[in-house]
């Protein structure tokens, strides 16, 4: 059997390549990160053995079961991506290694305060409603400022960047005005916070846009793995 994971991740690879040397960026600046939500774990094994080792889970439990299950694969890193209830982060501060969907502070101290002592900090981004929509995760963008000042205190995350989804549209021109938004904050970000290095933006649909945008990590699920249920 052919391993159709594999010849994606190889096309998304190139993808990513091919928008960067558009873009003059050095390729190697970009990480592909696999998102996996609802997928079985055969799926995970088939992209690690296709030398993939960064993985995205949105619902807590289902990836924390998946991390138990694939615990012997001991150099995956495992980004939590979706929504977090404050009554979940203990799951979240002790099995992965990247939290991307962080918007307020009750969630980051938890997150800190239940980081376990043998553990490195957990590597947070901060996630921005960059569309300002209504009832939507993310901080506003007039709230990120404070809420960094704020975190500055916790020890056991490290801030490493930001991460928006923003409105979904096939517009490329549409999608670049979103990305341009998070762009001119995370710059503004790393004139306080010179340590700041990550930019998650870029999904299946909108990765050519991301990139332009300065995207330094794109969360790419359905081009990966498929079309979802
Ligand atoms: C599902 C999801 C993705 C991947 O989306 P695709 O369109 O399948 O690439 C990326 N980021 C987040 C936060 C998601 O929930």
């Amino acid at each position: 059997m052919t391993n159709h994971i594999a010849d994606n991740l190889q096309s998304v690879r190139a993808q990513i390549k091919q928008c960067a040397l558009q873009s003059d960026r050095d390729p190697n600046n970009i990480e592909l990160l696999a998102v996996s939500k609802t997928k079985p774990v055969s799926d995970i094994v088939l992209a690690y053995e296709a030398g993939h080792r960064s993985f995205g889970e949105n619902y807590v439990q289902e990836g924390v079961d998946k991390i138990a299950e694939l615990k012997y694969l001991t150099d995956i890193s495992w980004h939590f991506i979706g929504p977090l209830q404050s009554n979940k982060s203990r799951l979240v501060a002790e099995n992965f290694n990247w939290m991307h969907s962080v918007d307020r502070y009750k969630i980051a101290k938890r997150l800190s305060d239940q980081r376990p002592a043998y553990a490195k900090p957990l590597n947070v981004c901060i996630q921005i409603n960059i569309d300002e929509e209504e009832s939507k995760a993310g901080v506003l963008p007039d709230e990120l400022m404070p809420l960094l000042s704020e975190c500055e205190a916790l020890e056991k995350i490290c801030v490493r960047g930001l991460m928006a989804i923003p409105k979904p549209s096939q517009v490329k021109s549409e999608q670049l005005n979103a990305f341009k938004k998070v762009q001119a904050l995370f710059a503004t970000c790393q004139q306080k916070y010179p340590q700041f290095d990550t930019l998650s933006i870029g999904m299946s649909g909108d990765i050519p846009a991301a990139i332009e945008c300065g995207s330094t990590m794109v969360r790419v699920g359905t081009a990966i793995f498929g079309a979802r249920d």
